[in-house]
């Protein structure tokens, strides 16, 4: 069949026109990211995808130095590495920036359910807890599932071993671990306040292997220090189970830990200096130290290696950005954020021109989404920078960006905040466990977080202007 000449013409123009519908239309905005500056952060991410030397890094200091907890000889080995380390790599201005940390001692721990049968039980002291008498605790259980309930048990709390039994919850973005943290930090002083002798929680962990998870427990200043430990998932399981039974459930504690004088650490940092702006700083954190039951791989070895590799893909560019990109390692996240209340009043008065913080503090899981907290003035050039992570898989979350707790202590001072979320579906099966070890990192997975953390780094001390400030946050609700 042939079309008249003058149809085929009109279909031709139809089939343009429709394709040019369809065609992005042209921005009345110029972008706020130059070409130049995306062919280079684009070539930065493919680059890392092509792997990178953040494997290497989390073996080498899990392998090298191992436990790093505040305080301990391999915190200190830990800060040895980490400058031996930034130097090799070729980073600037590398130092060591004192920090005073507080040192306890785990020591030992020896738990069993003793009526109405013999039973042993794993389980491990939480951070700073104090020790049981000599002989070690022996009292009646009292099953809580909430804080809540905790506090209802009033006077059958007395002389008691309280013990929380909610579960935390699996979910990508760690949800669950915000939802069930609280009783870790706060139970064993609510406890004290009913009469309780001793406060044993189920981990805060999705593991069900026979493993318990450690964390930080707190102190109310006024109210006795009870001991305070984790049974592993099952052993919460067995011990929930018992205690269903109706009859009276006896528990034995000896808990052997120490509180040390306080020794020195340090915060490491190390630099890509700005070409033309150097006193404008790019912030990427991650912490040294980890707990002392694993070799901290995967919290917060991971997160340090990609930071590291990240900047120092970043100095290998033909010419640096130009403002600065600092990483800083730092001391003692874990059991009171020594490091990071150092730095934000060691750096006051350049905090002003911090113009981008962020920190890689969840493992070596795949990013998914980059959140925010910056001027609304400054949301296009963000939504920009997220285009860029697209092809590795990740979307644009919000403008009300957490960041990490090393930066709690910068938020006050305004500092605009990038958080770059990872998969956390299997982050708290190690977190805090023993099982936090070498093998459970993927070196592809942490290239992918060292592609997206080079981007967002590169991209924030290149463009033109800097990020605005974002607005202070509220207040803190009640005292
Ligand atoms: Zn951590």
């Amino acid at each position: 069949v042939r079309l008249p000449a003058g149809l085929l013409a009109g279909l031709v123009l139809a089939v343009a026109g429709l394709l040019a519908a369809e065609a992005p239309a042209p921005s009345a905005t110029p972008a706020a990211l130059s070409a130049e500056l995306r062919a280079t952060a684009a070539a930065l991410r493919d680059g890392a995808l092509q792997g990178t030397g953040a494997y290497e890094l989390v073996r080498s200091l899990t392998t090298e130095v191992g436990p790093r907890l505040a305080g301990s000889p391999g915190d200190k080995a830990a800060v040895e590495w980490a400058v031996r380390t930034l130097r090799g790599l070729g980073l600037a201005n590398v130092r060591a920036e004192p920090v005073e940390v507080p040192h306890w001692e785990r020591g030992t721990i020896e738990g069993s359910i003793i009526a109405p049968s013999l039973q042993p039980v794993v389980l491990t002291a939480l951070g700073g807890s104090v020790a049981t008498p000599e002989a070690g605790i022996e009292a009646e259980v009292v099953e809580a599932a909430s804080l809540e309930a905790l506090d209802a048990l009033g006077e059958r709390a007395r002389g008691k071993i309280v013990f929380l039994s909610p579960r935390m919850a699996r979910r990508r973005d760690g949800a669950g671990y915000g939802r069930t943290v609280g009783m870790r930090g706060a139970g064993p002083s609510r406890a004290a306040k009913l009469g309780a002798v001793a406060l044993l929680i189920r981990s805060v962990g999705t593991s069900d292997d026979r493993l318990p998870h450690t964390g930080a427990t707190r102190y109310d200043e006024g109210v006795p220090r009870i001991p305070a430990a984790a049974l592993s998932n099952p052993d919460a399981d067995l011990l929930q189970a018992v205690l269903a039974s109706g009859r009276p459930v006896t528990f034995r504690l000896v808990l052997r830990s120490r509180e040390l004088p306080p020794e020195p650490s340090a915060n490491v940092i190390g630099e890509v200096v700005g070409r033309e702006l150097p006193e404008e700083i790019v912030l990427l954190a991650c912490h040294l130290d980890s707990w002392d039951l694993g070799t901290g791989a995967q919290d917060d070895a991971a997160g340090c290696a990609i930071v590291v590799e990240a900047a120092r893909r970043i100095a290998q560019l033909p010419r640096p950005p130009r403002r600065t990109v600092r990483v800083v390692l730092y001391a003692n996240e874990e059991f009171g954020l020594s490091g990071a209340n150092a730095y934000a009043a060691a750096h006051a008065a350049e905090l002003p021109r911090h113009v981008l913080a962020g920190e890689s503090d969840f493992g070596s899981g795949r990013v998914y989404e980059l959140s925010s907290r910056v001027a609304a003035e400054s949301l296009p050039a963000m939504d920009e920078i997220a285009a860029l992570l697209e092809p590795l898989g990740v979307g644009r979350g919000n403008n009300a960006a957490f960041g990490g707790a090393d930066l709690i202590p910068i938020r006050p001072a305004r500092v605009p905040i990038v958080g770059l979320a990872q998969d956390g579906t299997f982050y708290f099966d190690v977190h805090h466990s023993p099982n936090d070890t070498l093998a459970h990192v993927a070196a592809r997975d942490l290239d992918q977080n060292v592609a997206a953390w080079a981007v967002v780094a590169y991209a924030a001390a290149e463009m033109e202007p800097r990020f605005g400030q974002p607005p202070a946050d509220p207040p803190p609700a009640g005292r």
